[in-house]
């Protein structure tokens, strides 16, 4: 990274400053210039529906299946959500999944489901668009689209991201670094979409005991370069979910805006992500936890 932002992240200006031989010391411009602090000093607040923020004061508790399956599943997993106090109902319609074979997604039958918990239990609703042709019909039912890690470099995708209006949940890439992440949301904001946000999901390393290792250093890295908000999912971020609680707790303290945590009525049928997944009285001792860490950080939820 070069510049303003690296400078203000990672400390004054570097060695050579202040070395007699220097005549002087020039800022390189940030490459992700919308999404630089440099550009916009201020946090970004998304608003997904009236009273539903992210990026302000208050922690974002996000809660759902991985995968919509059924109307029973969705609504269990919704009631649950509003009452541990989640004000985000997240659940894939359209799944990007490593084999072709394994479960697609409900479709467009999800996303009815969906719209209907959302009128049920008054939550916002994020779902995932995985290609151009979707997006439009994604946004017209989610208050926030998310973009999965798969698709953070799709750069068609993410320039028609940048032309809708709804808010739009950035994954991080398998292997993205942080410039790459904060170039792909560059992408939206350069299309003329402001409302963007970052999920920390986990990257891929040499670690075989956890589905990915989560880089929480990311979450203030992000902050101190950029003012978007920043999401944590621990689910994905370790694939266990005796591993989900913790990281959560972790993510508050390390200055996440929100977290997305996956939950099931019944974790051990779940089509997707079972083995990470909480289940709603699990979920509700999370949710139990979290204001408490985020008063000890400055905030509130
Ligand atoms: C998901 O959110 O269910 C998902 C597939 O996530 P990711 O894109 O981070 O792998
Ligand atoms: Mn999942």
């Amino acid at each position: 990274m070069t510049g303003g932002a690296e400078a203000a992240a990672l400390g004054p200006r570097g060695p050579g400053a202040h070395a007699p031989a220097v005549v002087a010391v020039r800022e390189a411009p940030v490459p992700f210039r919308l999404a630089s602090r440099d550009a916009h000093r201020e946090n970004t607040v998304i608003t997904l529906r009236p009273g539903v923020e992210l990026g302000g004061g208050r922690l974002l508790l996000m809660g759902g299946p991985c995968a919509v399956e059924s109307e029973a599943q969705l609504m269990a997993a919704a009631e649950a959500t509003a009452r541990a106090g989640g004000r985000v109902l997240r659940g894939g319609a359209f799944k990007p999944r490593t084999s072709p074979y394994s479960f697609q997604g409900l479709g467009q039958e999800g996303l009815r489901l969906l719209d209907r918990a959302r009128r049920r239990f008054g939550l916002a609703i994020v779902t995932e668009a995985l290609d151009e042709d979707g997006l439009a019909r994604v946004a017209e039912v989610a208050d926030m689209v998310q973009i999965g890690a798969r698709n953070m470099q799709n750069y068609s995708l993410l320039r028609a991201a940048g032309r809708i209006r709804k808010p739009v949940l950035l994954k991080r890439g398998l292997s993205a670094t942080l410039e790459e992440w904060l170039l792909a949301a560059e992408y939206v904001l350069a299309g003329g979409n402001g409302d963007v946000a970052l999920c920390e999901r986990g990257i891929r390393t040499f670690a075989r005991e956890t589905r990915n290792t989560l880089d929480l250093s990311s979450v203030p890295l992000v902050k101190a370069l950029s003012h978007l908000p920043v999401v944590v999912d621990p689910s994905h971020a370790t694939g266990a979910w005796p591993l989900v609680a913790p990281m959560a707790r972790a993510a508050v303290a390390a200055g996440a805006d929100g977290v997305l945590v996956e939950i099931h009525p019944d974790p051990s049928q779940a089509l997707s992500d079972g083995p990470q997944s909480l289940s709603l009285p699990q979920f509700a001792e999370l949710a139990a936890a979290l204001p408490l860490i985020a008063r000890a950080v400055g905030r509130h939820v």
